[in-house]
């Protein structure tokens, strides 16, 4: 799931980084609005975590552009501020929800979670594919009933298939939402996750399209 990390807090925002890189997700880091800005205008991102206090462009204003261009990017706002009308502002200027610095990263990433649910349309937690079933909050996959022990990426694989069942992604799509900014992407390192993929889970779950990319159909 690749997301964009707005904070200017160096300690802060290393530490949510780390943090979500463990859970799996893909994180690029901006550490002031324009460069958010920048980095909106040409990435594909499937959350926002946006810090309100940044230098160069607020939070609230980079959430006021981000809205106006119709982005329906879900947007988690991070505020020191409690008071509510920080809150009300923030959310009317099209956050989805909203923590309160300090907070804990658990409670960031379920909120996370939550969030891409909602986004997916997905009204339950599990995803799933004949008897093939993906737990994103425990970061399990099981076949048949038994768990299968995928990698890191083959797991943000699967879910990104998953979660657009039925929609061919390209492999730069793919790529773009497995890894963050800075990170070593091997040339035929999609084409591997899904050989792996294929081997633990079945050679028909993922179709490939040639010279196009990969699907997991609906069921
Ligand atoms: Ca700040």
């Amino acid at each position: 799931m690749r997301t964009l990390l707005v904070e200017d807090d160096p300690l802060l925002g290393d530490g949510i980084r780390a943090g979500l890189k463990q859970a799996g997700y893909a994180v690029d880091w901006a550490r002031d609005g324009q460069t958010a800005k920048l980095s909106l205008e040409s990435g594909d991102y499937a959350l926002l975590i946006l810090d309100l206090g940044l230098p160069k462009l607020s939070g609230m204003d980079l959430l006021k552009w981000l809205r106006a261009k119709g982005s329906s990017t879900p947007v988690l706002v991070l505020t020191a501020r409690d008071t509510v009308a920080d809150r009300v502002a923030g959310l009317d200027a099209g956050a989805d929800d909203y923590l309160i610095k300090p907070f804990d990263l658990d409670e960031l990433i379920a909120r996370l979670r939550a969030l891409s649910r909602r986004s997916s349309g997905q009204a339950t937690p599990l995803l799933r594919h004949g008897t093939i079933e993906l737990d994103p909050a425990a970061r399990q996959v099981r076949k048949d009933g038994r768990n299968v022990t995928l990698s890191a990426r083959e797991f943000a694989l699967l879910q990104e298939l998953l979660l657009h069942a039925g929609r061919v992604l390209s492999r730069e799509q793919l790529e773009e939402r497995l890894y963050g900014w800075g990170e070593e992407v091997e040339s035929n390192s999609v084409e591997v996750h899904v050989h792996h993929l294929r081997k633990k889970l079945g050679s028909a779950l993922i179709r490939t399209l040639r010279g196009v990319g990969y699907v997991i159909d609906k069921s």
